[in-house]
């Protein structure tokens, strides 16, 4: 099977296995964990910011961020695709209390312009907007990146009005690999990053949260309360430490496949409306009588697997685990289903 429905899909490489099984462990709790204390200096360091947080998932970093950064009855301001918004079960309001004040950016892409019109006056029946939350790459919006002025933009925006500012980075290598930028570059305009290993990077599990350490030092708190803190877990985290110093580069071959995917596409009758391609992640729409029920059986009858995205919407997303044979079988099948 060709499995195109997430990059959450990948399974740890031979690589990979080995630097697990030879991890040294202690327990996390106790932060007694080397291994894990040392994926955590890594990525801090790589972002140039003071301290980090292995987490279980990108929803628990995400979770513990709008937790930290809030107080019941603010309100984030973030993107109406925000993975926030949109798949983490109403989080935001069960844990933390809060609103979301949800804008309309261009395929989840804000501006900063448009945060500083939704902040909300200091009225005593409004909402405190105290949160941005940006997205970067957005899945939504077919993994779509913003550029560093637009990211430094809204940064501004966030410190004259006194606002935390956080990134969605569950794919953010995804956008570094594709704009050059440094991981340091990134880390200079936030408070806070969430970073998965687990999806394009082809961790098992994992997700890395980045702050300053008095953000960080509250954050661990509510990571354990959460029900995050975790004993041995260094075996994940060398997991995690292998993706970010092997599997980084290798993020263009996944770009390259998606974007050869909508070359594909943009010759079928039957598709319309393919998303800009910018990272691993390609969004198209099918012309009717054609639907995604019969599209995705047809194409898993075929040995490739893909999801609906909407009532006329797939979705594809290229990963590690996607080989040249795979490409070549799934450019065939394409261009011979109707
Ligand atoms: C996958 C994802 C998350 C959450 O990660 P999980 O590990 O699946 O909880 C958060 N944000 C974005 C943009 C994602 O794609």
């Amino acid at each position: 099977m060709v499995n195109l429905i997430s990059d959450t899909v990948t399974k740890p490489t031979p690589g990979m296995l080995q630097a697990m099984w030879a991890a040294e462990v202690g327990d996390d709790v106790f932060k007694e964990d080397p291994t894990a204390i040392a994926l955590e200096h890594l990525c801090a360091e790589r972002f140039g910011m003071e301290a980090a947080l292995f987490c279980p998932s990108g929803t628990m970093a995400n979770q513990i961020a709008l937790k930290v950064h809030t107080r019941p009855l603010d309100e984030v301001i973030c993107d109406e695709m925000s993975h926030i918004y949109q798949y983490e079960v109403g989080g935001y309001a069960f844990h933390s209390g809060i609103g979301v004040n949800l804008l309309k950016g261009e395929n989840g892409i804000l501006t900063a312009e448009m945060v500083e019109n939704a902040i909300k006056p200091p009225f005593d029946w409004l909402p405190k907007s105290t949160l941005v939350v940006i997205e970067n790459t957005c899945n939504k919006g077919g993994g779509s990146m913003y550029d560093l002025e637009t990211i430094r933009q809204i940064g501004a925006v966030c410190r004259k009005h006194g606002m935390a500012y956080h990134m969605d980075g569950a794919r953010l290598f995804n956008a570094l690999v594709e704009t050059g930028n440094t991981p340091e570059e990134i880390g200079a305009e936030m408070d806070s990053i969430s970073i998965c290993l687990s999806k394009g990077l082809g961790a098992p599990v994992g997700s890395v949260l980045l702050g300053t350490q008095t953000f960080i030092k509250e954050a661990r708190r509510v990571r354990k309360a959460m029900g995050g803190g975790m004993r041995q877990v260094g075996y994940l985290a060398a997991a995690g430490i292998y993706a970010l110093n092997h599997h980084v580069t290798r993020l263009r071959e996944d770009h390259q496949n998606a974007r050869t995917l909508a070359t594909i596409l943009e010759t079928l009758p039957w598709v319309c409306n393919i998303r800009p391609v910018q990272t691993n992640i390609l969004i198209f729409d099918l012309k009717p009588p054609l639907t995604p029920a019969i599209y995705l059986e047809k194409l898993k009858q075929n040995g490739i697997l893909a999801s609906a995205f909407g009532p006329q919407t797939i979705r594809f997303v290229t990963h590690l685990d996607i080989t040249q044979p795979m490409m070549d079988h799934v450019g065939r099948i394409l261009h011979q289903i109707k």
